[in-house]
């Protein structure tokens, strides 16, 4: 039987910051319904590398395939018209909205169908509770949701998310992992950066390991949960 064709496909990449070239040479794939760990020791690419996946630095090299079509150096808002949408750590929800009107915002944006803001709330009951709460007021953990929220309601075909565990006390970044896989029961694709391993080893299905810009291993995340100690050593992250 002929692979999947993958959601998200990148062969070395490159992109630079002036001289410093960030990323040599990133590759990877995401297949549906799949959730694929970026992992990498501080300062090795992996937030370059979403910031070129989304189109706000260039490609320097390499290629970029969503669904089989090349999206090589798209403007970002192309790339998020096509369905690939990053949620970060709540730093771009407008806070003096409405929890209810940054989804609405989400779903405004939109090229797909998508789903109601009903089923979004299902994940995340206590923002139904604070859905008139303006988003300032709110909690950096709940801040997260709500971005991860709106991510939802603009029918992503690939989440991308930046170190959901960011920030967050223990029992939140567990609150994060049951609701990523929830979303994976759902179907969702994302490609998840992450420091915190036990994060990483609740929701991946694979992983890749980047450093100095290049990928340099990737893995069924079974290796990951068996223990993320020994792992973390193997790889010297
Ligand atoms: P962390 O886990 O610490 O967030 P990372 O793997 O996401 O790290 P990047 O933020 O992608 O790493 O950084 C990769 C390299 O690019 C680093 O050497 C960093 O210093 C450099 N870099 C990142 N942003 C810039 C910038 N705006 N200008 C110049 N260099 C940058």
């Amino acid at each position: 039987m002929a692979a999947p064709e993958s959601v998200l496909a990148v062969n070395r990449l490159a992109a630079s910051y002036g001289k410093v070239a960030a990323l040599k040479s990133a590759s990877l794939r995401v297949g549906a319904g799949e959730a694929v760990a970026l992992l990498g020791a501080n300062g090795s690419g992996k937030t370059t590398l979403l910031r070129t996946l989304c189109g706000f630095l260039p490609p320097a090299g390499g290629e970029v395939r969503l669904d089989g079509v090349a999206i090589t150096g798209l403007p970002p808002h192309k790339i998020f018209a096509l369905g690939i949408v990053q949620v970060s750590q709540g730093r771009d929800l407008f806070g003096s909205l409405s929890v209810l009107d940054n989804l609405r915002l989400g779903a405004a944006r939109r090229r797909r169908p998508g789903p109601e803001l009903a089923e979004v709330f299902d994940y995340f009951p206590q923002l139904r509770e604070r859905q008139r709460q303006l988003v300032y007021t709110l909690s950096g953990g709940e801040q997260q949701m709500v971005a991860l929220a709106r991510a939802l309601m603009s029918a992503p075909k690939i989440l991308l998310l930046d170190e959901p565990s960011g920030g967050l006390a223990p029992r939140l970044v567990a609150e994060i992992g049951r609701i990523v896989n929830a979303l994976k029961e759902k179907g969702a694709t994302m490609l998840l950066v992450e420091q915190n391993l036990k994060l990483a080893a609740m929701v991946a299905d694979r992983f890749y390991i980047l450093r100095d810009g290049e990928t340099v291993a990737e893995g069924d995340a079974a290796v990951l949960q068996a223990d993320h100690k020994a792992f973390a050593h193997a790889y010297y992250l």
